[in-house]
């Protein structure tokens, strides 16, 4: 199983290797939610704004190895 690190949920705190970055409300901060609240808080919002996708980096010292 690979480690990841996972991040939790702005809205959630469920612990997720992929959120998005949105905002969902008109005076609203950025948030980093999850793919389950994403899909709920961007559906029929006029104040849903996509700022992009966060994605868990794989812990993998082998990797690091090659990339230098
Ligand atoms: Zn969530």
């Amino acid at each position: 199983m690979a480690k990841l690190k996972s991040k939790p949920c702005d809205r959630c705190n469920n612990l997720v290797d992929l959120r998005y970055r949105i905002q969902y409300e008109s005076d609203g901060d950025w948030v980093m939610v999850c793919p389950g609240c994403w899909s709920q808080v961007s559906q029929d919002n006029p104040h849903y704004r996509y700022g992009g996708t966060w994605k868990a980096k794989k812990k993998s010292p082998a990797k690091n190895q090659a990339q230098s």
